[in-house]
C-alpha cells in the first residue's frame, strides 16, 4: 500500500480503494486542522450516501457539520501524532442517515517522516449497535419494572437455576439471602413451603407447571400461615424457536382485598341488627332446597314468624328497647333449631325458618315450642318488666306447588290466619294442611318491610 503516500490522482485513488472489502477513504493531511477527503471507495458511497466525484478533493470542514468536523479530526490529529494505527467506534450523520462505524486508520508517512495521508477502512455496524441500544432500552424498561411493581417477580431458568426476582418478591417471601443468592430454585421452593397453609397442593401445582412448559396460571390463590392471601400468576418463557428458557412467578398481595371481599359479601347476607341472615339469603337457600326436595321426593317446610303488637313496644319503651328484643328474640330461637335450618330476619319483625327435612308435623311442633319459650319470657326496660309472643305461619311443600313463592305465599296466608285468629299461635291448626284466607298473589294484611 506504499502507493497510497505518493500524489495519486483521485480517480487512480479511488480504483486502489474498491479492491479492499471495506467501506475505505483516504484523508490528504493539509495541515494539524485541515484535511481533505482524497476519495472514498463504492462500498463507502453504499454505506455513507457520498458520491465519490463529489466530495474528492474537499475538506472535511466542508463536507460535515462543524461538530462532526471537529470530531473526526481530532481523531485524525490523533492519528497523525500518534504515527500508529488508531481504531475507534463513530457516530455520523450522513445522507444515508444515522450511521455507526468501527473505524481504523492507517497513517503514511514521506521520506521526511511526516504523515501525509490517512488510510480509513470501515465497518459499518448500524444493525449491532441498534440491536444492543434496544437490548440496553428493554434492560432499562424491566429493571425500572422490576423496582416499581407491587407484585413479588422470580424468574427462573431452564435448569431451575433463579435468573432474577425483585426487592417485593423478597419482602413477600422470607427466603433467607443465602439460597437467592446461590440461585437455588429448589431451595428456595423449600422455604417458601414452610410458610403455606397447604405446602402439598403447593409443591404439586408448582411442580405440574414446571412438567408442562406451556402452561399458565392465572390469580390461584394461595393461604399463607400468616394470615396472607397471595395470588400467584405463572406463565413459561419461550425462545423465537418455541425453545423452553424458563419460567416466570409473579405473586399479588390481595389479602386486603380478599378480606374487603368477604365484609362485602358477609354485610350483603346478614341483618347487621341481629346477625341471621336476610331475606335474600334465605330466598337463595328455599330455592336450592327446592330443587332438592322435588328431585329426592322429601319433605320441606317453612315457618313464617311475626311478633305481636310490635309497634306497641316500641311505642311504650321506645326504639331502641324494640331493637333490643329483636336480638333477643333471635338469641332465644337458634338454640331451638338445627344448624341446617335457615333462620332469616325478612325484614321488621318478621322472621322466616326454612326447615328442610321436615314435615307439617315436626315444623308445627317446633313452631308451637316457639311460641311457647317467647310467651314465657320476660325483658326490662327503663318503663319496666315485659313480655312479648308471636304468631307463626307454617307450611310444608306440595305436590302441587308450582314454584318457591307457592310455598312461602301459604306459610304466610296461616300467619295471617294465626294474626285474626288472636295472635300468639301457630296455624295451620292440627293436621289440616292449609288455612283458609287470602288468596295467593294479594297483599297480606301483615306488614312487609
Ligand atoms: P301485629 O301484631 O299485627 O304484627 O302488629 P305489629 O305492631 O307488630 O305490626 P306493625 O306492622 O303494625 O308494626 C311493626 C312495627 O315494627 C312498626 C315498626 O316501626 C317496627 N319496626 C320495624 N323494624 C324495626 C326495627 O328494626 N327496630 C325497631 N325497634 N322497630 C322496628
Ligand atoms: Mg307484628
Ligand atoms: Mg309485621
Amino acid at each position: 500500500m506504499k502507493e497510497i503516500s505518493v500524489n495519486q490522482d483521485p480517480a487512480e485513488l479511488r480504483q486502489m480503494l474498491d479492491y479492499l472489502g471495506v467501506a475505505a477513504f483516504v484523508i490528504d493531511v493539509v495541515s494539524a486542522n485541515e484535511f481533505r477527503l482524497a476519495a472514498i471507495n463504492a462500498r463507502h458511497e453504499q454505506f455513507s450516501g457520498m458520491k465519490h466525484n463529489e466530495v474528492a478533493g474537499r475538506s472535511v470542514d466542508e463536507l460535515l457539520s462543524p461538530e462532526m468536523a471537529a470530531n473526526v479530526k481530532a481523531r485524525y490529529r490523533r492519528c497523525v501524532e500518534g504515527k500508529a494505527v488508531t481504531d475507534y467506534q463513530e457516530t455520523l450523520d450522513l445522507p444515508a442517515g444515522k450511521t455507526f462505524w468501527q473505524t481504523s486508520l492507517v497513517p503514511f508517512l514521506d521520506e521526511t517522516g511526516k504523515v501525509t495521508r490517512l488510510l480509513g477502512t470501515a465497518n459499518e455496524i448500524s444493525d449491532q449497535v441498534h440491536l444492543e441500544l434496544e437490548a440496553r432500552y428493554q434492560s432499562t424498561v424491566m429493571s425500572a419494572y422490576l423496582d416499581e411493581s407491587s407484585d413479588g417477580i422470580l424468574v427462573v431458568d431452564a435448569n431451575n437455576k433463579i435468573k432474577t426476582w425483585n426487592r417485593r418478591f423478597l419482602e413477600m417471601w422470607d427466603i433467607p439471602e443465602a439460597v437467592m443468592g446461590a440461585r437455588d430454585g429448589d431451595a428456595a421452593l423449600q422455604a417458601v413451603v414452610e410458610q403455606l397453609e397447604d405446602p402439598d397442593s403447593f409443591v404439586q401445582r408448582v411442580k405440574e407447571l414446571y412438567t408442562f412448559l406451556g402452561e399458565e396460571e392465572h390469580g390461584v390463590r394461595i393461604t399463607m400461615k400468616d394470615g396472607r392471601v397471595l395470588e400467584r400468576y405463572s406463565r413459561g418463557l419461550h425462545g423465537p424457536e418455541g425453545d423452553y428458557w424458563g419460567r416466570i412467578w409473579f405473586y399479588r398481595d390481595v389479602t386486603e382485598l380478599q378480606r374487603m371481599t368477604e365484609k362485602l359479601v358477609h354485610m350483603s347476607q346478614t341483618d347487621p341488627l341481629t346477625g341471621i341472615v336476610n331475606r335474600r339469603v334465605l330466598m337463595g337457600q328455599l330455592k336450592e332446597e327446592y330443587g332438592r326436595a322435588r328431585r329426592y321426593g322429601h319433605p320441606l317446610s317453612v315457618l313464617m314468624l311475626d311478633l305481636d303488637h310490635f309497634k306497641q313496644i316500641n311505642d311504650r319503651h321506645g326504639h331502641a328497647t324494640g331493637d333490643m328484643l329483636l336480638r333477643e328474640f333471635v338469641r332465644i330461637v337458634t338454640p331451638e333449631i338445627r344448624a341446617s335450618d335457615c333462620f332469616a330476619r325478612m325484614g321488621g319483625e318478621e322472621f322466616a325458618i326454612l326447615l328442610p327435612e321436615s314435615s307439617l308435623g315436626s315444623a308445627r311442633r317446633l313452631a308451637e315450642r316457639l311460641c311457647q319459650v317467647v310467651a314465657t319470657r320476660t325483658f326490662d326496660s327503663p318503663q319496666g318488666a315485659f313480655g312479648v309472643t308471636v304468631s307463626i305461619g307454617v307450611a310444608t311443600l306440595r305436590d302441587d306447588d308450582e314454584s318457591p313463592e307457592h310455598l312461602i305465599n301459604r306459610a304466610d296466608r296461616c300467619l295471617y290466619a294465626a294474626k285474626s285468629d288472636g295472635r300468639n299461635r301457630v296455624r295451620p291448626r292440627g293436621d289440616s294442611e292449609d288455612c283458609a284466607g287470602q288468596a295467593p298473589g294479594l297483599k297480606p294484611i301483615i306488614a312487609r318491610h
